[in-house]
């Protein structure tokens, strides 16, 4: 069996920014669509992404994107395919799940005109949180949100970089639930399709851009 490390993840939620705001970031993606038609070709993701055996231990698959993200391109156009999917939908914030959800996340928040609302790692948060434990292969993590992260009822967008799991991110939507958010949506580069990490998301729609 391909054994799995899940790493401490933490989720950030950004304050719900209301629809004045949203109707202000058409703009920036409106822009950035005009960007994307001018790109001549689109990059098949997938032939940037390095899978490094035995890393950061024996076992581990490990999934590289950083050959993704140098590409000026590609990044674009993962970036891209976010803001297409959920410009209109009247999402209040994007949460970014520590650490490389972070680096889809606050662009993508960008481009929406929303706020960035972080989970992280038990003990990063400066404020009052709400904390959920969850259980890994070896051990169990834990994950932080603002407790004032949302106004009530706050449509949400959760991002991270990879679905392995899903235990990471299912915790992460239980601090939005917890912090009073509503999660309309999880979305990851990388999908572990063998992992079945949708188990533990059968209550939210996920969207995958590469499956493994
Ligand atoms: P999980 O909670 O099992 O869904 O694990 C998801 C988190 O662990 C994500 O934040 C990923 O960045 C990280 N992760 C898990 N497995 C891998 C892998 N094979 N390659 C890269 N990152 C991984």
């Amino acid at each position: 069996m391909v054994r799995h490390l899940a790493f401490l993840v933490c989720c950030a939620v950004a304050q719900s920014e209301g629809d004045e705001y949203n109707s202000a970031a058409w703009l920036p993606v409106a822009a950035a669509s005009a960007h994307t038609k001018e790109r001549a070709v689109t990059t098949n993701l997938s032939d940037l992404i390095r899978t490094i055996p035995d890393f950061p231990i024996p076992g581990i698959q490990f999934k590289d994107i950083t050959t993704l993200l140098g590409n000026g391109q590609a990044f674009a156009q993962v970036i891209d395919t976010l803001a297409e999917r959920y410009v209109g939908r009247n999402i209040d914030a994007v949460v970014g799940i520590e650490s490389r959800g972070f680096i889809f996340s606050a662009p993508l928040a960008y481009r929406l005109g929303v706020g960035l609302v972080p989970v992280r790692k038990h003990g990063k948060l400066p404020a009052a949180t709400h904390r959920v434990e969850y259980e890994l292969e070896y051990g169990s993590n834990k994950l932080e949100i603002h407790r004032d992260a949302f106004e009530p009822g706050a449509r949400v967008v959760v991002i991270d970089d990879l679905l392995a799991t899903g235990g990471t991110v299912a915790a992460a939507c239980e601090l939005v639930r917890m912090a009073g958010g509503r999660v309309e949506e999880v979305a990851f580069i990388i999908e572990l399709a063998f992992l079945n990490g949708r188990e533990k998301l059968k209550n939210y729609p996920v969207y995958t851009m590469l499956q493994y």
